[in-house]
């Protein structure tokens, strides 16, 4: 998901590339790597409709069943063929042929997947069959929304006692921000919780994409609005934020509405997170 959902600077868009269902390769240069992305939602289908959202046909829904064994045979086979195959050699080009992460990011909200817990699992398994460890980090991209639900906190504990990631969407501070935003009715104080959650089970780096719409900026009321969520959830809780610009056209009926902010007011808004006490990376 989403993510941004993707939020890696290149990418191979050519998911049937590798002619598989769950996992895609990502070709980052920014990362100096490949990033193995896990999709759970090859239905397209998230329970939020982001304004910027680059998932095409994106329908509203969860994750489908998701099929375990073949999970477990794409990424076994996938990770095989990087780890002691050619296929770095093939696809990658110099300096880049390196994995870099493992990210459950796919084409929709992965914890809304039945099967969560037990696919993070399986990756963490399968990591470790492969001879890697947590120099690959295993990450999460998540909207946060189910984060109240047990099993959802039972995947991001073991997450954590893996040595991954959280990255936790938040684009907004107020109701009417985050409806226009991410197309779902929140209360932030909710979303404070549920961020707060996430850090206590896992190290969390709130995601935020931010932009013009209808060519205005993120208002001072809304990025106050914003700071206050993240100051509710505990700053020293977090371990950064990571802020993104609008790289990359959304497949959305709202993109007309969107510009990107430019570069010096995007780092102004980065310093105005900084002044919280927060850790920022910005992409631009
Ligand atoms: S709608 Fe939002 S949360 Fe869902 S996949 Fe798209 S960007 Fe991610």
């Amino acid at each position: 998901m989403i993510s941004l959902a993707r939020p890696l600077t290149i990418r191979n868009h050519d998911r049937d590339l590798a002619g598989l269902t769950y996992v895609y390769p990502v070709l980052s240069r920014r990362a100096g790597g490949v990033s193995i992305g896990i999709n759970l939602n090859p239905n397209n289908a998230c329970n939020w409709h982001c304004a910027y959202c680059q998932v095409p046909d994106l329908v509203r829904g969860k994750a489908p069943a998701i099929d375990l064994a073949q999970l477990e045979q794409e990424l076994g086979g996938f990770l095989d063929d990087l780890v002691h195959g050619d296929w770095l050699q093939r696809h990658a080009p110099e300096g880049m042929r390196a994995i870099r992460d493992i990210a459950f990011s796919g084409n929709g909200e992965p914890t809304s997947a039945a099967v969560f817990p037990e696919a993070l699992d399986l990756v963490v398994r399968l990591r470790e069959q492969a001879g890697l460890g947590k120099e690959v980090p295993i990450r999460l991209i998540t909207n946060g929304s189910l984060m109240a639900q047990a099993r959802v906190q039972q995947g991001v504990h073991a997450l954590g006692e893996a040595g991954g990631e959280v990255w936790f969407k938040v684009d907004a501070g107020t109701v009417a921000g985050m409806e226009r935003i991410n197309g779902v009715r929140m209360d932030p104080a909710a979303v404070a919780k549920h961020l707060a959650l996430s850090a206590s089970l896992c190290p969390t780096w709130v995601q935020t994409c931010m932009f013009r719409w209808d060519d205005a900026p993120p208002s001072g009321t809304e990025l106050a609005a914003y700071l206050d969520v993240l100051t509710a959830a505990g700053v020293s809780k977090l371990q950064g934020v990571l802020l993104y610009g609008l790289a990359r056209p959304s497949m959305q009926v709202e993109a007309s509405h969107l510009k990107p902010l430019t570069a010096g007011e995007l780092e102004a808004i980065a310093g105005r997170i900084r002044e919280k006490g927060l850790t920022v990376r910005v992409s631009p």
